[in-house]
């Protein structure tokens, strides 16, 4: 059940509450009784997807072309979008950013579905509706794509200011939107001694980013001919995945200005003092790309779908089927892209890439159960191929593609992966193919 207080926290309205609930909105008891309907009733089959990146794009446009009789909503609270798949070159100036911003009206229009331009406050899932905050609106299915959130309390615990100031000065950039503007503004204006970049423990969004963004980093300065370093921390024993990759271009094409430290698992942050304390030593910093551990979206918290450990602890990712992207406790919610978690002896990685794969699947899913008829479990299954930009000059790239197989007798899932660490120019180049081939899938 949502309640009053659930919806104003989330919606972060607290002191403007009086303004929203105008109209009574909420009863005595807490439970929502009256918010306006955003628009009418579902007359057939309705299928409201949540968050706008590279999952629920994907199954917006793809539940159209499966069906165009299905009534399909997506609804966003970014005017636009902001590709972090990319951003690294963009940060070196390799790309613009017409190359990674997109408009979400196009593809509305194009494919069929409704854009709503505004932000989810609640999750009803007994009556089958979401709020924004301008009101709800009812679905059959839904499909929940918020990406990630971050999660500051393994470093800080619950002290609010230290977390508030560490994002505002040492933004992670790990969501699209200001960070990022914020962090390419840093590093062109840095000026000299050691730039951080923290790895973030357990599972995370996009693991080669740090690394591919340290590259692009010490392009910058390179060029700047600013005497700096990039320092990598990193909690893990080795880089991965393409860690060799990562190896050679750090040795070969950025030496003396990357330096990867492993084994170096956080143990206390002084942002004011600009030190971190870490297994591997204590580092203190000019500036810092702070990149903090990651949960599955707020979206996925407040269905209540969140998976829990053993002892009944959540584990911060979502609960839901590897197969079919189902949520485990109600038939009627998908749970896609970055917010899922690993099952079935596999850790599917939280990219972009398996995040548009995964939109394909579940718009079939979703399709062929309004059609009377089921699909298979794990007759579909995901697709990873993620490039990283390791040299700004010339441009070079690396790559890893995974394909995953179930076999049902074992009610298992294996991946199979092929790296490529030897960088390349024409790897560069597929790099760009591969994203335009992206944006084009989402967009136009
Ligand atoms: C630096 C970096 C580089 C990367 N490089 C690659 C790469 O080269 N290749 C690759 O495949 N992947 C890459 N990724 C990973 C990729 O960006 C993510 O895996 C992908 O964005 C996941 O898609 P998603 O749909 O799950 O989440 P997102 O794309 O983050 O979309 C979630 C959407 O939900 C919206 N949302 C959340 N809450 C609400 C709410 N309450 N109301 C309304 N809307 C809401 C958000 O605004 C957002 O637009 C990279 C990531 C980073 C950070």
């Amino acid at each position: 059940m949502v309640t009053r207080r659930d919806l104003l926290k989330s919606a972060g309205l607290g002191a403007l509450a009086l303004g929203f609930s105008s109209q009574p909105v909420f009863a005595a008891g807490e439970k929502i009784v009256k918010m306006e309907a955003l628009m009418p009733p579902p007359k057939g089959n309705r299928v409201v997807v949540c968050g706008g990146g590279w999952a629920g794009l994907t199954v917006a446009k793809y539940l159209k072309r499966e069906n165009p009789n299905i009534d399909v909503v997506l609804i966003e609270q970014r005017p636009n979008f902001f590709s972090c798949p990319i951003s690294n070159p963009w940060l070196a100036n390799l790309v613009n950013l017409d190359f990674i911003s997109y408009d979400y009206n196009q593809p509305a229009a194009k494919y069929g579905y409704r854009f709503v331009n505004d932000r989810i406050i609640a999750i009803e899932r007994d009556r089958r509706r979401v709020y924004t905050t301008k009101g709800y609106i009812e679905y059959n299915y839904l499909v929940l794509a918020p990406g990630i959130r971050y999660n500051y309390a393994p470093w800080f615990g619950d002290n609010q200011e230290l977390i508030r100031y560490t994002k505002l000065n040492y933004p992670p950039a790990y969501i699209p939107g200001s960070e990022h503007l914020a962090l390419k503004r840093k590093i062109w204006e840095f000026e000299e001694g050691d730039f951080v970049i923290t790895v973030p423990p357990g599972a995370y969004r996009c693991p080669p980013a740090p690394y591919e963004r340290a590259c692009m980093v010490a392009e910058v300065f390179k060029r700047n001919k600013v005497k700096g370093r990039v320092i990598i921390l990193d909690p893990k024993d080795d880089i991965a995945p393409k860690g060799p990759g990562f190896r050679m271009a750090y040795e070969q094409v950025y030496l003396g200005i990357v330096e990867v430290v492993t084994k170096a698992s956080i143990k206390e942050i002084d942002p004011m003092k600009k030190v971190i304390k870490t297994t591997a030593g204590d580092f203190k910093f000019a500036d810092a790309n702070i990149i903090p551990p990651q949960q599955a979206g707020e979206l996925v918290w407040m269905a209540d779908l969140i998976a829990k450990d053993k002892e009944g602890k959540p584990t911060g990712w979502a609960d839901q089927d590897p197969l079919t992207f189902q949520a485990k406790a109600d038939p009627n919610v998908f749970l896609l892209g970055d917010v899922i978690s690993p099952a079935l002896g596999v850790a599917y990685p939280k990219s972009g890439h398996h995040a548009n794969s995964q939109g394909k699947i579940v718009a079939k899913i979703i399709a062929s159960r309004i059609a009377g008829k089921e699909i298979k479990p794990g007759s579909l299954m995901p697709e990873n191929v993620c490039y990283s930009m390791v040299n700004g000059s010339p441009q070079e790239a690396i790559v890893i593609s995974v394909n995953y197989e179930y076999n049902e007798k074992e009610n298992k899932i294996t991946p199979r992966a092929r790296t490529i660490n030897d960088r390349s120019e024409a790897l560069a180049k597929s790099t760009y193919e591969w994203a335009r081939a992206m944006y084009r899938d989402m967009f136009s």
